[in-house]
């Protein structure tokens, strides 16, 4: 069976087709600049490249693009878009609506529009892209929609409720939501089966460190809580977004830099973090190399991100009532061994004893990096979103029959 993963943004449509006869993916790529020019890049499994500008004024040409590069031409991997059985869409907000996979009916395209207040950059465009894809791929094709949020949805009201009056969640939905859903589901799964472990049985704390990160508490299979809030702005420190601050302070800064809510919160968002901090870069890998040379508020930020991720895995372990493992994944997480040991190392009294050999140069590969005789085991688990959304997408389709 064959399914078409789409990750679609306002300006951009990922896509991975994948053959889940053995998970592989046959081909992926990105149609970019959409409503502003447009270019496709596209990889397949063999090899094969396009790298093309195109002309994509709405999301409808890039999917007939995406169409044409798939069944068409030198890198064409499949004859026609019948043998695609599915289409798996990842959709960022689902709030209280959604808790699971959902088969994409108008009527679901339309509540997922509707929450586009809650979620103004993703979910307008996830729309738009599932309305499209409905359009040129033909209506009998199942769209499947695999929310960011749903995984967190077994929160306890305790864990999600912010302290405003009552009234803002009721009238206007002001809750923690939670994001990277997928993902925290995907690793902590694929943790217990590499522990050899049911994972009802299991307590995770669940790092999700790219450039944007979460982490999650994941206990007996399910999200309990989350770092990630109301949006993704809200736990520790990203690329560019600031995390969680005093909210006075955001009043404060208002006034003081002058800023309406919206140019606010492009100043939290888009120019904070470790961008903001370090006055280097929002990737990691430069902080790295600035603190690395000496520069004092790049190995700042970075040490402020490190120290933010040992408290909430310091928290969850509290609110589980015990820890069990705790799981590295998202860019930095799978790659930077110095990141993962700065976490790590002090940690003893919570029974996390690191290996700092196994650690060591260690990239993006499942691997084990606690002692043998750590009471917590600790692990880097590469992420794979795509392939969650392809399983899904699969198993309810297969349901459907
Ligand atoms: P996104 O959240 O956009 O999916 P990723 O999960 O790909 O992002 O993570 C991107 C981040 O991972 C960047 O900050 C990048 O610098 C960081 N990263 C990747 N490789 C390394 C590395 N070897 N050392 C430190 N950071 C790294």
């Amino acid at each position: 069976m064959k399914i078409l993963v789409i990750n679609a943004g306002s300006s951009s449509l990922k896509y991975q087709l994948l053959d889940m006869d053995d998970e592989s993916v046959i081909a992926k790529g990105n149609c970019d600049r959409i409503g502003i020019g447009g270019h496709i890049k596209h990889t397949t499994f063999d090899g094969k490249k396009i790298d093309e500008d195109a002309d994509f004024p709405t999301h409808t040409e890039a999917f007939e693009k995406l169409v044409e590069v798939l069944t068409t031409g030198d890198a064409a991997v499949i004859s026609s878009m019948d043998e695609i059985s599915a289409v798996g869409h990842r959709v960022v907000q689902g709030a209280e609506l959604f808790n699971k996979t959902t088969l994409a009916t108008d009527d679901v395209i339309q509540k997922i529009d509707d929450l586009s207040e809650l979620a103004p950059v993703h979910n307008h465009p996830h729309a738009l892209a599932l309305r499209a894809c409905r359009k040129v791929i033909s209506e009998s094709t199942p769209q499947v929609v695999v929310f960011d949020t749903a995984f967190h949805q077994t929160m306890p009201e305790k864990a999600f409720m912010y302290g405003f009056p009552y009234e803002c969640y009721e009238k206007y939905h002001v809750r923690k939501y939670g994001f990277h859903g997928t993902s925290h589901r995907f690793v902590s799964q694929a943790l217990a089966d590499a522990m050899g472990k049911d994972i009802k049985d299991l307590k995770i704390v669940s790092c999700h460190l790219g450039n944007g990160s979460s982490i999650t508490a994941v206990e007996h299979g399910k999200s309990i809580d989350t770092s990630m809030g109301f949006t993704p702005l809200d736990g520790v420190l990203m690329g560019t977004r600031c995390g969680a601050v005093d909210a006075s302070a955001v009043t404060y800064l208002e006034k003081k830099l002058g800023l309406d809510p919206n140019a606010m919160s492009d100043y939290m968002n888009k120019k904070s973090g470790l961008l903001g901090v370090s006055g280097v870069s929002n990737d990691h890998r430069d902080v790295l190399e600035a603190a690395q040379a000496g520069n004092e508020r790049a190995a700042l930020a970075d040490s402020m991100l490190q120290y933010e991720v040992k408290k909430y895995i310091g928290s969850y372990a509290a609110a589980m009532n015990g820890l069990d493992a705790v799981l590295f994944t998202g860019g930095i997480g799978e790659n930077s061994d110095d990141f993962r040991a700065g976490v790590c190392h002090d940690m003893e009294y919570l029974g996390i004893k690191f290996d700092d050999n196994a650690n060591k140069g260690v990239r993006g590969k499942l691997t084990k990096i606690s002692a043998p005789d750590s009471k917590v085991e600790v692990w880097i688990v590469p992420t794979n979103e795509e392939l969650l959304i392809a399983r899904d997408t699969k198993a309810l389709v297969e349901a459907m029959k």
